[in-house]
């Protein structure tokens, strides 16, 4: 099975790391899928997930590196999805994949130390970077990201 991957302006984009494990598409399965979420990328609307990534100046917030360096956009969650996160734009990061899969469950305050340690970063200044980031509306990269979706389309 090949894992399905969504192109950004010819950029590869990949399902945060993990391969699609649905492939049926009845109405059930559609709805249950919706409630399991956290697999693949259908966990979350297409453009909601380009307007995270337009908020976060398609960069990942972690490392800080950008598409232009040459990495694969995910989103993480702020609070892990497993320890109860929800799927609001509040709680879904920019995070490029080799940090996403560096991080899995690890608590935020744990992670953000680990890569300071890693990164020679500063923890207080990646915290801030993140609440910056995540302070922004999501209303006008909503926007945006229909914009860019449709442009692709015609
Ligand atoms: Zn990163």
């Amino acid at each position: 099975m090949t894992a399905t991957v969504w192109r950004f302006r010819g950029i590869v984009v990949a399902p945060d790391g993990r391969p699609p494990t649905h492939r049926t598409s009845t109405p059930s399965n559609t709805m249950k899928r919706a409630k399991r979420k956290a697999h693949g990328m259908n966990w979350i609307r297409q453009e909601k997930r380009l307007a995270i990534y337009m908020r976060d100046d398609m960069s990942c917030l972690y490392c800080g590196r950008t598409l232009e360096d040459g990495v694969v956009l995910t989103l993480d969650h702020l609070v892990p999805y497993v320890m109860g996160g929800d799927n609001r734009a509040t709680n879904l990061v920019t995070a490029c994949r080799s940090c996403n899969s560096k991080r899995q469950a690890m608590r935020l305050n744990r992670w953000i130390e680990h890569l300071a340690i890693e990164l020679n970063a500063c923890a207080d200044e990646t915290h801030r970077r993140i609440r910056r980031h995540r302070r922004r509306k999501l209303g006008k990269y909503l926007a945006q990201a229909k914009q860019t979706r449709q442009n692709r389309k015609e």
